[in-house]
């Protein structure tokens, strides 16, 4: 009789896998009250008050029991008309699934047609679940190379040639974490051609849809009928709402009963109260999201202005609130530098090497934080000296 076991999956690389949280935890551990926290993916704002009281009321009114798997119908129906609306295309009620948060979306997504040894084509850098969540499915993960000058948009040759009779998913991320690109439509038009016929599936990580800077941003799904595409969504970032775990996918309807019935072992169902708070987030006031945006937005003018005051050229985010910087050091990494900020300059920032193999030299600053705490923290990082390699003649055309 064999004892049984811990199971072993092919986790990725430390430094991918632990990254933020190795900032994260020290940045906690050094309970310094000084420190800026730049490191963090989650809207500093808190939930408007008028989804929490949805979630009150419902509460009081005995919505504390299970759900169907799905999702309860106001909100699948209040779903698919922010998919119109938002994104552009048609999806019935019935093709939309509640999950628990946009992680939970892409896990049921993915247990539904993904097996093991498959290979999944992720963006490199990206965060850093797309890496972690196949790797519980024993699936492989190749990475296709955002390039700084490409716009750190991806490239349909680099995608047919790493395309192999084992690929089956395509993940795509636009508005990206960590860079902030917004894919153009042209291109998603060329790449839902080339998922058409090579047979693979797309995912599309949808999760800041909301949370654009101009009018650019499209939906994969809005621009193909490609049949093999699932959006993905989340409330956490639109609605500053990560703790309450709602997000959703939209897929085409003969996968419909299969991520269903996933969800039953899984979650069973998303938190009731939860589910009515969302629909109260969708159809009440859309003030408090114009609001974070606008901050965002605010945010990200005034560091980009910041860092070319400084003769440093960077990327500039086009959505989601992220900013990624090259340091260009010659010889220290992302990882490096972002435990050197922490620990002499008292600024938290996301290593570089967390988010993908090709992104060792860079950092990822949040701009969910205070317009004062992130004028303060760049302060810190440019008088810190670390990014003087990215000062005056950088080596990549960027557009910011
Ligand atoms: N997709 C991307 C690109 C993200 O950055 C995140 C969160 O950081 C998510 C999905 C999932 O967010 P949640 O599970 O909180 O909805």
């Amino acid at each position: 009789m064999t004892t049984p076991g811990i199971n072993q999956f092919p986790a990725p690389s430390r430094a991918v896998h632990n990254g933020i949280r190795v900032i994260m935890n020290e940045a906690l551990a050094l309970n310094n009250p000084d420190l800026i926290r730049l490191e963090i993916g989650e809207p500093d704002f808190p939930t408007p008050p008028n989804i929490v009281e949805a979630a009150h009321r419902a509460a009081l009114a005995g919505h504390t029991r299970y759900t169907s798997n799905a999702g309860i119908p106001p909100l699948r129906e209040a779903l698919a008309d922010k998919i119109k609306r938002v994104n552009g295309f048609d999806v019935s009620p019935e093709s939309i699934v509640v999950t628990n948060g946009g992680v939970e979306a892409l896990f049921v997504a993915l247990t539904a047609i993904v097996k093991p040894g498959d290979e999944i084509l992720i963006p490199d850098p990206a965060w850093p679940n797309y890496m972690s969540i196949p790797a519980v499915m024993h699936a492989e993960t190749v990475g296709y190379t955002l390039r700084p000058e490409h716009g750190f948009l991806p490239s349909v040759a680099e995608l047919e040639q790493l395309t192999t009779e084992r690929t089956t998913v395509l993940m795509l991320n636009s508005p990206s974490n960590p860079v902030g690109t917004v894919f153009p439509r042209e291109l998603l038009v060329e790449i839902a051609e080339f998922a058409r016929r090579r047979g693979i599936w797309i995912i599309s990580d949808e999760c800041y849809d909301q949370v654009v800077f101009d009018d650019t941003f499209v939906s994969t799904a809005a621009v193909t009928d490609y049949e093999r595409v699932i959006s993905v969504y989340t409330f956490s970032k639109t609605y500053a709402m990560t703790g309450w775990r709602v997000g959703y996918l939209a897929c085409p309807p003969e996968l419909t009963e299969t991520v269903v019935s996933l969800q039953e072992p899984i979650v069973a169902c998303v938190n009731t109260p939860a589910q009515y708070a969302a629909i109260e987030a969708l159809t009440g006031t859309q003030e408090p999201l114009d609001m974070m945006v606008s901050a965002y937005r605010r945010r990200r003018d005034a560091a980009v202005a910041q860092f070319k005051a400084a003769g440093i050229n960077m990327f500039c985010p086009a959505g989601a609130f992220y900013l990624w910087l090259d340091c260009q050091h010659p010889s220290m990494d992302g990882t490096d530098i972002a435990l050197a900020l922490l620990r002499e300059h008292g600024v938290a920032v996301g290593p570089g090497p967390a988010f993908g193999r090709t992104s060792t030299g860079f950092i990822r600053l949040s701009l969910a934080a205070s317009d004062e705490a992130l004028a303060e923290g760049i302060q810190r990082i440019l008088a810190s000296g670390y990014l003087d390699g990215a000062r005056p003649e950088t080596r990549h055309q960027l557009n910011g």
